[in-house]
């Protein structure tokens, strides 16, 4: 077994980890990057060709400097690489004035000083037409700097950049423990043993397998793909039905996007009775019944032109946190530990940023923004 020394070594290089590799990378610290699958993979969270993007978040009003963070970042590595890891088309906050949606998002962009739009009823059915015909009282806040992201290409070019920026890059190696030792940690994997000051543990929905007791439950979550009836009159392409969260008049939350280059429409309901899973036994298969009855049934209601059988749907996992925000920083303030996860299924608009953020903690510089709210003791 070889013993490979460096200063700092991620585990797990899906959304948050390749960014934090890249990031400290680019600061020319010597790091290497582990992930037990390749990278890009489809076996975790960050895949399924694309992820909605908004800067004014409903989430915390804290977020909006991470995700205009990611933003600045992605748009430098796409001005580098000729492809684009977002695309602004705007994204709708859908409901009744109080609504979730509607009101957190005024909250958020208020508190952070983002600008958003507010359309009436009238409003949002002419400029989307996809709304018509529902409750009166549905009104919209569109956030114009909001759209998509792209997981698996945006970590793709994450370890590029890294790998670029002299990072050591292991895909196909599983990580078997982290020791915190004296003067640093000890990562182990069958292959070789990774001596470094400090670890970086992304590892996603298997964070609390690595480190035992963290407050995170990964949540069996699939992805839902779908086709505007034939003969719809309403269209369904990304321009024209840009990204939304949406909460019905029933209360029960739908988000989604229009259909792009190499991607339907999706739609997901945001509470579809996600069962709480072991990230290495999760049930891959798609069950008509269980999992897609309850979503097709609110798809009909609230898009009559769609289809509301699925063309295409996999599944992915969510990690939620107790509080359904990240855990962002040193699990009990151990200088010789950094983490993120926690990403309770809003996370990928904002990991260019949060890597940069892990750098920063990592290397000791002061945060470009708070991140108090994200502190992964707060439950302790
Ligand atoms: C259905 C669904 C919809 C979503 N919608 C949105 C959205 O619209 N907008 C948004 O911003 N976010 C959304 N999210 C959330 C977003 O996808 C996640 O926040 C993000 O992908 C989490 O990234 P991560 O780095 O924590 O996990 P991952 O990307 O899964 O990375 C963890 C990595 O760790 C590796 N790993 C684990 N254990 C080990 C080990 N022992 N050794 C080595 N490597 C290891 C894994 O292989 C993996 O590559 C959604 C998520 C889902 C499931």
């Amino acid at each position: 077994m070889s013993t490979i020394t460096t200063d700092v070594v991620v585990v797990g290089l899906g959304g948050f980890g390749s960014a934090a590799l890249w990031r400290l990378a680019e600061r020319g610290v010597s790091v290497a990057g582990i992930d037990r699958f390749d990278i890009g993979h489809n076996l975790g969270s960050s895949h399924g060709a694309t992820r909605l993007f908004r800067v004014a978040c409903m989430e915390h009003p804290g977020l909006a400097a991470v995700a205009r963070r990611s933003l600045d970042l992605w748009t430098g590595l796409g001005e580098r690489y000729g492809e684009s890891y977002v695309e602004q088309t705007g994204c709708l906050s859908v409901g009744s004035p109080a609504s979730l949606p509607v009101r957190g998002t005024t909250a958020a962009a208020e508190a952070a000083g983002v600008e958003v739009y507010h359309l009436s009823h009238d409003e949002l059915v002419r400029r989307y037409p996809q709304y018509a015909g529902l409750d009166e009282q549905t009104v919209a806040v569109l956030d114009p700097e909001g759209g998509l992201c792209f997981p698996e290409r945006n970590v793709r070019a994450q370890v590029r950049a890294a790998a670029e920026a002299g990072a050591q890059v292991y895909p196909g190696t599983r990580v078997t423990s982290v020791e915190l030792v004296d003067g640093g940690v000890r990562v182990t994997t069958p292959t070789a043993v990774f001596e470094a000051a400090q670890a970086v543990v992304t590892a996603g929905a298997w964070n609390a397998k690595l480190l035992p007791g963290l407050p995170l439950r990964p949540r069996r979550t699939p992805l839902y793909w779908f086709a505007p009836k034939e003969g719809a009159s309403q269209p369904f392409d990304l321009a024209a039905f840009p990204s939304f969260i949406y909460e019905l008049a029933d209360g029960r939350g739908l988000w989604g996007h229009g259909s792009g280059d190499g991607f339907h429409i999706k739609i997901g309901l945001s509470d579809h009775g996600h069962d709480d899973t072991d990230p290495d036994e999760l049930d891959r298969y798609i069950h008509p019944r269980r999992d897609v009855d309850r979503l097709a049934e609110a798809v009909a209601a609230a898009f009559p032109q769609v289809d509301p059988v699925p063309v295409k749907a996999i599944p992915c996992m969510i990690t939620n946190s107790p509080d359904e925000q990240f855990l962002v920083g040193r699990p009990g303030g151990d200088p010789r530990l950094v983490m993120a996860g926690g990403d309770s299924g809003h996370g990928f608009k904002h990991v260019a940023g949060v890597g940069e953020l892990l750098a920063q903690i990592a290397v000791g510089e002061e945060t470009y923004s708070d991140v108090g709210f994200m502190d992964p003791d707060r439950f302790a």
